[in-house]
């Protein structure tokens, strides 16, 4: 596990805010996908 920089909140949020009006709480968020290891 690892936590998304500020700078990447700011990015996630910022949009969904924008778009949607919709105000992310980035302590219950979770992100899935694949990291870099994953991808190869
Ligand atoms: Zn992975």
């Amino acid at each position: 596990m690892w936590e998304i920089r500020d700078d990447e909140a700011a990015v996630i949020t910022g949009k969904f805010d924008t778009n949607r009006g919709f105000a992310i709480d980035l302590s219950h968020v979770t992100i899935s996908g694949c990291c870099v290891g994953c991808r190869r």
